[in-house]
Protein backbone atom coordinates (compact mmCIF):
# COMPACT_ATOMS: atom_id res chain seq x y z
CA UNK A 1 0.00 0.00 0.00
CA UNK A 2 1.04 3.77 -0.35
CA UNK A 3 1.39 6.01 2.48
CA UNK A 4 -1.57 5.72 4.68
CA UNK A 5 -3.56 9.17 4.09
CA UNK A 6 -3.57 12.30 6.41
CA UNK A 7 -6.77 12.51 8.63
CA UNK A 8 -8.79 15.41 6.83
CA UNK A 9 -8.20 18.62 8.88
CA UNK A 10 -10.87 20.44 10.82
CA UNK A 11 -10.91 23.91 12.26
CA UNK A 12 -13.21 23.89 15.27
CA UNK A 13 -12.88 27.69 15.43
CA UNK A 14 -14.03 28.04 11.72
CA UNK A 15 -14.08 24.98 9.66
CA UNK A 16 -16.70 26.92 6.54
CA UNK A 17 -13.44 29.70 6.65
CA UNK A 18 -11.25 30.10 3.50
CA UNK A 19 -8.36 28.22 5.30
CA UNK A 20 -9.54 25.71 6.00
CA UNK A 21 -11.07 24.71 3.06
CA UNK A 22 -8.18 25.64 1.43
CA UNK A 23 -6.13 22.79 3.85
CA UNK A 24 -8.78 20.14 3.11
CA UNK A 25 -8.78 20.85 -0.58
CA UNK A 26 -4.49 21.38 -1.07
CA UNK A 27 -5.07 17.46 0.74
CA UNK A 28 -7.72 16.42 -2.05
CA UNK A 29 -5.06 17.89 -4.71
CA UNK A 30 -2.03 15.37 -3.54
CA UNK A 31 -4.76 12.74 -3.66
CA UNK A 32 -5.88 13.89 -7.29
CA UNK A 33 -2.17 14.51 -8.26
CA UNK A 34 -3.54 18.34 -9.56
CA UNK A 35 -5.09 20.92 -9.31
CA UNK A 36 -8.75 21.09 -8.89
CA UNK A 37 -9.98 24.53 -10.57
CA UNK A 38 -13.47 23.60 -10.61
CA UNK A 39 -14.23 21.78 -7.47
CA UNK A 40 -12.39 25.62 -6.07
CA UNK A 41 -15.25 27.09 -8.02
CA UNK A 42 -14.21 27.58 -11.49
CA UNK A 43 -16.59 28.20 -14.21
CA UNK A 44 -16.81 24.79 -16.09
CA UNK A 45 -16.76 25.69 -20.30
CA UNK A 46 -20.47 25.51 -21.06
CA UNK A 47 -19.87 23.17 -24.30
CA UNK A 48 -18.91 20.64 -22.15
CA UNK A 49 -22.24 19.84 -20.93
CA UNK A 50 -23.25 18.87 -24.52
CA UNK A 51 -24.75 15.41 -24.73
CA UNK A 52 -25.60 15.34 -20.94
CA UNK A 53 -28.20 18.68 -21.12
CA UNK A 54 -30.52 20.36 -23.15
CA UNK A 55 -31.31 24.22 -23.01
CA UNK A 56 -28.34 24.75 -20.64
CA UNK A 57 -29.27 27.77 -18.12
CA UNK A 58 -26.09 27.32 -15.91
CA UNK A 59 -24.69 24.74 -13.41
CA UNK A 60 -26.90 23.67 -9.81
CA UNK A 61 -24.35 24.42 -6.95
CA UNK A 62 -23.92 21.20 -4.29
CA UNK A 63 -21.62 21.46 -1.54
CA UNK A 64 -19.02 18.47 -1.77
CA UNK A 65 -17.30 17.37 1.69
CA UNK A 66 -14.67 14.98 1.98
CA UNK A 67 -14.95 11.78 3.85
CA UNK A 68 -12.31 9.55 4.78
CA UNK A 69 -9.99 8.21 4.85
CA UNK A 70 -11.22 5.22 3.86
CA UNK A 71 -9.00 2.31 3.51
CA UNK A 72 -10.07 -0.50 0.80
CA UNK A 73 -8.44 -4.27 0.55
CA UNK A 74 -9.82 -4.47 -2.95
CA UNK A 75 -8.77 -6.94 -5.89
CA UNK A 76 -5.97 -5.59 -6.68
CA UNK A 77 -4.65 -4.73 -3.19
CA UNK A 78 -4.78 -2.12 -0.10
CA UNK A 79 -5.34 1.15 -1.20
CA UNK A 80 -6.38 4.42 0.83
CA UNK A 81 -8.63 7.00 -0.57
CA UNK A 82 -10.74 10.01 0.40
CA UNK A 83 -14.13 10.22 -0.64
CA UNK A 84 -16.32 13.30 -1.95
CA UNK A 85 -19.90 13.03 -1.41
CA UNK A 86 -22.30 16.25 -2.75
CA UNK A 87 -24.96 16.34 -0.29
CA UNK A 88 -26.74 18.93 1.50
CA UNK A 89 -27.82 17.09 4.79
CA UNK A 90 -25.35 17.97 7.12
CA UNK A 91 -23.90 15.08 9.75
CA UNK A 92 -23.55 12.70 6.95
CA UNK A 93 -20.38 13.25 5.54
CA UNK A 94 -19.62 13.36 9.16
CA UNK A 95 -21.15 9.93 10.20
CA UNK A 96 -19.48 8.03 7.20
CA UNK A 97 -15.97 9.64 8.20
CA UNK A 98 -17.19 7.88 11.69
CA UNK A 99 -17.24 4.37 10.23
CA UNK A 100 -14.72 4.73 8.13
CA UNK A 101 -11.98 5.84 10.59
CA UNK A 102 -13.47 2.72 12.27
CA UNK A 103 -13.27 0.45 9.64
CA UNK A 104 -9.68 1.31 8.75
CA UNK A 105 -8.39 1.14 12.68
CA UNK A 106 -9.39 -2.92 11.86
CA UNK A 107 -7.31 -2.60 8.86
CA UNK A 108 -9.89 -1.50 6.21
CA UNK A 109 -12.69 -2.70 4.38
CA UNK A 110 -12.68 -6.23 2.34
CA UNK A 111 -14.39 -5.26 -1.24
CA UNK A 112 -14.75 -6.92 -4.43
CA UNK A 113 -16.83 -6.99 -7.24
CA UNK A 114 -18.52 -10.16 -7.40
CA UNK A 115 -20.46 -10.05 -11.06
CA UNK A 116 -20.82 -8.13 -13.58
CA UNK A 117 -23.45 -7.66 -16.06
CA UNK A 118 -25.96 -5.14 -17.05
CA UNK A 119 -29.20 -6.41 -18.03
CA UNK A 120 -32.27 -5.35 -20.51
CA UNK A 121 -35.40 -7.27 -20.70
CA UNK A 122 -37.83 -6.94 -24.21
CA UNK A 123 -40.50 -8.31 -24.15
CA UNK A 124 -42.40 -9.87 -27.03
CA UNK A 125 -45.98 -10.61 -27.11
CA UNK A 126 -48.00 -13.42 -29.05
CA UNK A 127 -51.13 -14.96 -29.74
CA UNK A 128 -51.17 -17.40 -27.16
CA UNK A 129 -48.53 -19.29 -24.84
CA UNK A 130 -47.29 -21.89 -27.65
CA UNK A 131 -45.78 -19.43 -29.74
CA UNK A 132 -44.08 -17.76 -26.51
CA UNK A 133 -42.58 -21.17 -25.64
CA UNK A 134 -41.45 -21.53 -29.38
CA UNK A 135 -39.68 -18.02 -29.49
CA UNK A 136 -38.23 -18.86 -25.95
CA UNK A 137 -36.18 -22.03 -28.07
CA UNK A 138 -35.09 -19.37 -30.34
CA UNK A 139 -33.56 -17.19 -28.00
CA UNK A 140 -31.71 -20.26 -27.15
CA UNK A 141 -31.03 -21.25 -30.18
CA UNK A 142 -29.74 -17.91 -31.44
CA UNK A 143 -27.06 -16.78 -28.85
CA UNK A 144 -24.14 -16.28 -31.32
CA UNK A 145 -26.20 -14.48 -34.16
CA UNK A 146 -27.64 -11.82 -30.92
CA UNK A 147 -23.89 -11.56 -29.36
CA UNK A 148 -22.66 -10.36 -33.03
CA UNK A 149 -25.37 -8.28 -33.30
CA UNK A 150 -24.84 -6.68 -29.93
CA UNK A 151 -21.29 -5.92 -30.91
CA UNK A 152 -21.96 -4.35 -34.61
CA UNK A 153 -21.37 -0.83 -33.08
CA UNK A 154 -19.63 -0.64 -29.83
CA UNK A 155 -16.14 -1.96 -28.97
CA UNK A 156 -17.13 -2.42 -25.13
CA UNK A 157 -20.46 -3.74 -25.54
CA UNK A 158 -20.79 -7.49 -25.01
CA UNK A 159 -23.55 -9.72 -24.90
CA UNK A 160 -22.85 -12.45 -22.51
CA UNK A 161 -26.55 -14.06 -22.33
CA UNK A 162 -29.86 -14.38 -23.47
CA UNK A 163 -32.58 -16.34 -21.56
CA UNK A 164 -36.46 -16.12 -22.04
CA UNK A 165 -38.92 -16.06 -19.64
CA UNK A 166 -42.91 -17.18 -20.79
CA UNK A 167 -45.10 -15.18 -18.95
CA UNK A 168 -48.89 -15.89 -20.64
CA UNK A 169 -48.57 -14.99 -24.23
CA UNK A 170 -45.72 -13.02 -23.71
CA UNK A 171 -41.95 -13.41 -23.71
CA UNK A 172 -39.42 -11.35 -21.46
CA UNK A 173 -35.90 -11.97 -22.83
CA UNK A 174 -33.69 -11.50 -20.19
CA UNK A 175 -30.33 -9.77 -22.43
CA UNK A 176 -27.13 -9.52 -20.17
CA UNK A 177 -23.99 -7.20 -21.35
CA UNK A 178 -20.94 -6.72 -20.10
CA UNK A 179 -20.10 -3.14 -20.68
CA UNK A 180 -16.30 -2.34 -19.81
CA UNK A 181 -16.22 0.71 -17.94
CA UNK A 182 -19.42 2.61 -18.43
CA UNK A 183 -22.79 1.61 -16.93
CA UNK A 184 -23.37 0.80 -20.56
CA UNK A 185 -26.98 1.68 -20.42
CA UNK A 186 -26.68 3.61 -24.50
CA UNK A 187 -24.75 0.87 -25.94
CA UNK A 188 -26.69 -1.84 -24.53
CA UNK A 189 -29.88 0.07 -24.92
CA UNK A 190 -29.17 0.33 -28.54
CA UNK A 191 -27.92 -3.45 -28.70
CA UNK A 192 -31.46 -4.31 -27.51
CA UNK A 193 -33.16 -2.25 -30.18
CA UNK A 194 -31.66 -4.19 -33.00
CA UNK A 195 -31.60 -7.60 -30.95
CA UNK A 196 -35.57 -7.58 -30.01
CA UNK A 197 -36.35 -6.24 -33.85
CA UNK A 198 -34.41 -9.38 -34.99
CA UNK A 199 -36.30 -11.45 -32.59
CA UNK A 200 -39.74 -10.22 -33.08
CA UNK A 201 -39.64 -10.56 -37.02
CA UNK A 202 -37.94 -14.42 -36.69
CA UNK A 203 -40.54 -15.32 -33.81
CA UNK A 204 -43.40 -13.85 -35.55
CA UNK A 205 -44.18 -11.46 -32.56
CA UNK A 206 -47.66 -9.56 -32.71
CA UNK A 207 -45.60 -6.47 -30.62
CA UNK A 208 -42.36 -5.83 -29.36
CA UNK A 209 -41.29 -3.79 -26.84
CA UNK A 210 -37.68 -2.08 -26.02
CA UNK A 211 -37.76 -2.17 -22.29
CA UNK A 212 -40.59 -4.18 -21.84
CA UNK A 213 -40.00 -5.19 -18.44
CA UNK A 214 -38.80 -1.93 -17.79
CA UNK A 215 -36.11 -2.97 -14.49
CA UNK A 216 -34.18 0.93 -15.16
CA UNK A 217 -34.22 2.64 -12.52
CA UNK A 218 -36.86 1.31 -10.20
CA UNK A 219 -36.48 -0.35 -7.37
CA UNK A 220 -37.38 -4.27 -7.97
CA UNK A 221 -36.70 -7.87 -6.76
CA UNK A 222 -34.52 -8.61 -10.37
CA UNK A 223 -32.08 -6.04 -8.75
CA UNK A 224 -31.87 -7.98 -5.54
CA UNK A 225 -31.99 -11.45 -6.44
CA UNK A 226 -30.40 -11.24 -9.68
CA UNK A 227 -28.02 -8.44 -10.13
CA UNK A 228 -27.76 -5.52 -12.23
CA UNK A 229 -24.09 -3.59 -13.13
CA UNK A 230 -21.64 -4.24 -10.94
CA UNK A 231 -22.58 -6.61 -7.78
CA UNK A 232 -20.66 -6.12 -4.76
CA UNK A 233 -19.86 -7.35 -1.40
CA UNK A 234 -17.99 -5.40 1.63
CA UNK A 235 -16.97 -6.83 5.16
CA UNK A 236 -14.99 -5.80 7.61
CA UNK A 237 -15.00 -7.29 11.01
CA UNK A 238 -14.69 -4.91 14.49
CA UNK A 239 -12.38 -6.27 17.42
CA UNK A 240 -15.10 -5.47 20.04
CA UNK A 241 -12.65 -2.81 22.42
CA UNK A 242 -12.70 -1.05 19.00
CA UNK A 243 -16.43 -1.09 18.98
CA UNK A 244 -16.68 0.22 22.70
CA UNK A 245 -14.49 2.59 22.19
CA UNK A 246 -15.44 4.30 18.73
CA UNK A 247 -18.83 3.38 18.45
CA UNK A 248 -19.36 3.44 22.00
CA UNK A 249 -21.65 0.41 22.21
CA UNK A 250 -21.54 -3.38 22.80
CA UNK A 251 -20.80 -5.76 19.66
CA UNK A 252 -24.14 -7.43 20.92
CA UNK A 253 -26.29 -4.16 20.87
CA UNK A 254 -25.83 -3.87 17.20
CA UNK A 255 -26.30 -7.43 15.92
CA UNK A 256 -29.56 -7.01 17.83
CA UNK A 257 -30.41 -3.70 16.20
CA UNK A 258 -29.87 -5.28 12.82
CA UNK A 259 -32.71 -8.12 13.65
CA UNK A 260 -34.90 -5.50 14.61
CA UNK A 261 -34.67 -3.46 11.45
CA UNK A 262 -34.69 -6.64 9.46
CA UNK A 263 -38.06 -7.86 11.36
CA UNK A 264 -39.24 -3.88 10.31
CA UNK A 265 -38.09 -4.29 6.30
CA UNK A 266 -39.78 -7.66 6.06
CA UNK A 267 -43.42 -5.71 6.67
CA UNK A 268 -41.90 -3.01 4.13
CA UNK A 269 -41.34 -5.40 1.16
CA UNK A 270 -38.23 -3.38 0.31
CA UNK A 271 -35.82 -4.40 -1.86
CA UNK A 272 -33.10 -2.35 0.94
CA UNK A 273 -32.09 -3.88 3.46
CA UNK A 274 -29.07 -1.43 4.58
CA UNK A 275 -29.39 1.71 6.85
CA UNK A 276 -28.57 4.57 4.58
CA UNK A 277 -27.25 3.30 1.45
CA UNK A 278 -28.83 6.00 -0.59
CA UNK A 279 -27.33 8.38 1.16
CA UNK A 280 -23.70 8.13 0.74
CA UNK A 281 -24.52 6.19 -2.46
CA UNK A 282 -26.64 9.67 -4.22
CA UNK A 283 -23.87 11.76 -3.05
CA UNK A 284 -21.00 10.18 -4.21
CA UNK A 285 -23.10 10.13 -7.77
CA UNK A 286 -23.47 13.58 -7.96
CA UNK A 287 -20.19 14.11 -7.31
CA UNK A 288 -18.69 11.93 -9.49
CA UNK A 289 -20.90 12.36 -12.32
CA UNK A 290 -22.93 9.48 -12.34
CA UNK A 291 -26.76 9.09 -13.42
CA UNK A 292 -28.18 9.26 -9.81
CA UNK A 293 -31.29 8.23 -10.75
CA UNK A 294 -29.88 4.63 -10.90
CA UNK A 295 -29.64 5.28 -7.21
CA UNK A 296 -33.20 3.07 -7.17
CA UNK A 297 -31.45 0.40 -8.07
CA UNK A 298 -28.26 0.61 -6.89
CA UNK A 299 -29.16 1.21 -2.79
CA UNK A 300 -30.74 -2.18 -3.38
CA UNK A 301 -29.16 -5.23 -0.73
CA UNK A 302 -28.13 -6.03 2.92
CA UNK A 303 -26.63 -5.26 5.78
CA UNK A 304 -25.48 -7.69 8.01
CA UNK A 305 -23.96 -7.06 11.72
CA UNK A 306 -23.08 -10.32 13.72
CA UNK A 307 -21.11 -11.05 16.71
CA UNK A 308 -18.62 -13.77 15.84
CA UNK A 309 -17.48 -16.51 18.44
CA UNK A 310 -14.71 -14.46 19.41
CA UNK A 311 -16.87 -11.40 20.40
CA UNK A 312 -15.91 -9.31 17.36
CA UNK A 313 -18.61 -7.33 15.06
CA UNK A 314 -18.56 -9.04 11.43
CA UNK A 315 -20.07 -6.04 9.14
CA UNK A 316 -21.10 -6.70 6.16
CA UNK A 317 -23.16 -5.05 2.98
CA UNK A 318 -24.23 -7.23 -0.62
CA UNK A 319 -24.90 -4.62 -3.12
CA UNK A 320 -26.07 -6.41 -6.03
CA UNK A 321 -26.75 -3.70 -8.62
CA UNK A 322 -24.41 -0.47 -8.25
CA UNK A 323 -25.02 1.56 -11.59
CA UNK A 324 -21.44 3.22 -11.91
CA UNK A 325 -18.92 3.91 -14.64
CA UNK A 326 -15.57 5.74 -14.68
CA UNK A 327 -16.11 6.51 -18.68
CA UNK A 328 -19.45 7.95 -20.46
CA UNK A 329 -22.13 10.01 -19.22
CA UNK A 330 -20.99 13.00 -16.97
CA UNK A 331 -18.00 10.84 -15.74
CA UNK A 332 -15.27 12.65 -17.81
CA UNK A 333 -16.34 16.51 -17.18
CA UNK A 334 -15.73 19.39 -14.97
CA UNK A 335 -16.20 18.92 -11.08
CA UNK A 336 -17.15 14.94 -11.60
CA UNK A 337 -13.71 13.97 -13.27
CA UNK A 338 -11.97 15.77 -10.19
CA UNK A 339 -14.02 13.85 -7.87
CA UNK A 340 -13.04 11.24 -9.67
CA UNK A 341 -9.40 11.86 -9.52
CA UNK A 342 -9.49 12.56 -6.01
CA UNK A 343 -10.37 8.77 -5.80
CA UNK A 344 -7.62 7.74 -8.29
CA UNK A 345 -10.99 6.39 -10.17
CA UNK A 346 -10.69 8.24 -13.36
CA UNK A 347 -11.38 6.80 -17.13
CA UNK A 348 -10.60 3.21 -18.34
CA UNK A 349 -9.75 0.32 -15.92
CA UNK A 350 -11.02 2.04 -13.06
CA UNK A 351 -14.60 1.05 -12.59
CA UNK A 352 -14.09 -2.12 -10.20
CA UNK A 353 -12.16 0.88 -8.27
CA UNK A 354 -15.37 3.26 -7.86
CA UNK A 355 -17.52 0.03 -7.18
CA UNK A 356 -15.29 -1.30 -4.25
CA UNK A 357 -15.01 2.56 -2.80
CA UNK A 358 -18.89 2.48 -3.53
CA UNK A 359 -19.82 -0.40 -1.52
CA UNK A 360 -16.73 -0.10 1.51
CA UNK A 361 -18.00 3.58 1.61
CA UNK A 362 -21.85 1.81 2.61
CA UNK A 363 -20.47 -0.28 4.68
CA UNK A 364 -19.24 2.21 6.34
CA UNK A 365 -22.14 4.41 6.86
CA UNK A 366 -24.64 2.01 7.82
CA UNK A 367 -22.43 0.87 10.70
CA UNK A 368 -22.00 4.33 11.75
CA UNK A 369 -25.70 4.98 11.98
CA UNK A 370 -26.91 1.82 13.45
CA UNK A 371 -24.15 2.95 16.10
CA UNK A 372 -25.72 6.32 16.36
CA UNK A 373 -29.13 4.85 16.94
CA UNK A 374 -27.77 2.27 19.55
CA UNK A 375 -25.77 4.32 21.49
CA UNK A 376 -28.88 7.59 21.20
CA UNK A 377 -26.76 10.21 19.55
CA UNK A 378 -28.73 10.11 16.42
CA UNK A 379 -30.87 13.15 17.21
CA UNK A 380 -27.94 15.15 18.59
CA UNK A 381 -25.50 14.79 15.80
CA UNK A 382 -28.25 15.93 13.48
CA UNK A 383 -29.24 18.98 15.92
CA UNK A 384 -25.51 20.06 16.12
CA UNK A 385 -24.32 19.72 12.77
CA UNK A 386 -27.70 19.28 10.28
CA UNK A 387 -30.31 22.30 10.86
CA UNK A 388 -30.92 24.96 8.63
CA UNK A 389 -33.76 26.79 9.98
CA UNK A 390 -34.50 29.77 7.76
CA UNK A 391 -33.19 32.90 9.42
CA UNK A 392 -30.89 31.07 11.46
CA UNK A 393 -33.76 30.68 14.54
CA UNK A 394 -33.24 27.95 16.99
P1 LIG B 1 -21.93 6.65 -22.89
O1 LIG B 1 -21.24 7.93 -22.64
O2 LIG B 1 -23.18 6.69 -23.67
O3 LIG B 1 -21.00 5.59 -23.62
C1 LIG B 1 -19.69 5.33 -23.25
C2 LIG B 1 -18.81 5.53 -24.46
O4 LIG B 1 -17.47 5.41 -24.08
C3 LIG B 1 -19.08 4.50 -25.53
O5 LIG B 1 -19.19 5.19 -26.74
C4 LIG B 1 -17.84 3.63 -25.53
O6 LIG B 1 -17.47 3.25 -26.83
C5 LIG B 1 -16.80 4.58 -25.02
N1 LIG B 1 -15.71 3.94 -24.26
C6 LIG B 1 -14.38 4.26 -24.40
N2 LIG B 1 -13.63 3.57 -23.52
C7 LIG B 1 -14.48 2.78 -22.83
C8 LIG B 1 -14.30 1.86 -21.76
N3 LIG B 1 -13.08 1.59 -21.25
N4 LIG B 1 -15.37 1.22 -21.28
C9 LIG B 1 -16.60 1.48 -21.76
N5 LIG B 1 -16.84 2.35 -22.77
C10 LIG B 1 -15.80 3.02 -23.29
O7 LIG B 1 -22.14 5.95 -21.46
P2 LIG B 1 -23.16 4.84 -21.02
O8 LIG B 1 -22.61 4.34 -19.76
O9 LIG B 1 -23.48 3.86 -22.11
O10 LIG B 1 -24.47 5.64 -20.77
C11 LIG B 1 -24.56 6.47 -19.65
C12 LIG B 1 -25.37 7.68 -20.03
O11 LIG B 1 -26.63 7.25 -20.57
C13 LIG B 1 -25.67 8.51 -18.84
O12 LIG B 1 -25.51 9.87 -19.18
C14 LIG B 1 -27.13 8.19 -18.57
O13 LIG B 1 -27.77 9.28 -17.94
C15 LIG B 1 -27.68 7.95 -19.93
N6 LIG B 1 -28.89 7.09 -19.95
C16 LIG B 1 -29.27 6.51 -21.11
C17 LIG B 1 -30.39 5.69 -21.13
C18 LIG B 1 -30.82 4.97 -22.38
O14 LIG B 1 -31.76 4.17 -22.31
N7 LIG B 1 -30.21 5.18 -23.53
C19 LIG B 1 -31.11 5.44 -19.98
C20 LIG B 1 -30.68 6.00 -18.82
C21 LIG B 1 -29.57 6.82 -18.81
P3 LIG B 1 -17.98 1.86 -27.44
O15 LIG B 1 -19.48 1.85 -27.37
O16 LIG B 1 -17.49 1.87 -28.85
O17 LIG B 1 -17.39 0.76 -26.65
Amino acid sequence: MDEPLEKVPRDPADDFGSEAIARRRALAERAAGGALPHLAGAPVDPRTAAGNVENLIGYAQVPVGLAGPLRVVGAQGTYEVYVPLATTEGAMVASYSRGMAVARAAGGVRARVVKDGLSQHPMLVFEGFEAAVAARDVVAASFDELAAIASEDTRHGRLVSAVGEVVGRRLIVRLVFRTGDAIGINMAARATDRIARCLAERTGALECYVHGQDVEKRANQRALVEGRGRSVVAEVTLPAALVRERLRCEPSALAKIARSYAVGYTGLGTQNWTVQAANGLVALMIACGQDPAYVTESATGWLELEVTDAGELYAAVSLPSLLLGTVGGGSGKGTAAECLAILGASGAGKVERLAEVAGAMVLCGDLSLMASFVAGDFVSAHERLGRNRPGGSK
